[in-house]
């Protein structure tokens, strides 16, 4: 069965067989844009390329909402990046800055940030407000994925 990846850098949706997505994902590279398709580290992205994930990636997305101002934010930063390079290949990581886009944040309903939201076959399963450490982030992750 393949395994679409919406590409970081260019948006493109690549197909991955799934079991060289386990053993070669840190090699795996986007053929338009030669972008590594798993950086081991957050991505960031606006509102529309969060919405080009949720349609089209198959790996669950973890996303943080958050803000340059956010103290709470900035201080879970090392440990979200930390978090996203421990769940690659399973989960894909993705950070939206809701001062840079405030629409998206608005229309995915947050509230308080920093908030953490899972989603998994397009569709919101779960979020939690309020700023994690690493050993926090990959629980509550492992936990919905169950
Ligand atoms: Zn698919
Ligand atoms: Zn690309």
């Amino acid at each position: 069965m393949p395994v679409h990846v919406v590409c970081p850098g260019c948006g493109a949706v690549n197909r991955l067989p799934e079991e060289r997505l386990a053993a070669e994902f840190q090699a795996a590279r986007c053929p338009s844009c030669r972008s590594p398709l798993f950086p081991g580290k957050p991505i960031e992205v606006d509102g529309a390329g969060l919405a080009r994930q949720i349609e089209r990636s198959d790996l669950p997305l973890l996303v943080d909402f958050w803000a340059p101002w956010c103290g709470p934010c900035r201080m879970m930063a090392p440990s979200f990046a930390e978090a996203a390079a421990r769940l690659e290949p399973v989960v894909r990581a993705l950070k939206l800055d809701t001062e840079a886009d405030q629409a998206a944040g608005a229309r995915h309903g947050i509230r308080s940030i920093p908030t953490l939201a899972l989603f998994v076959g397009g569709r919101e399963v779960a979020r939690q407000a309020g700023a994690m450490s690493t050993p926090q982030i990959l629980q509550w992750v492992e936990g919905r994925l169950r």
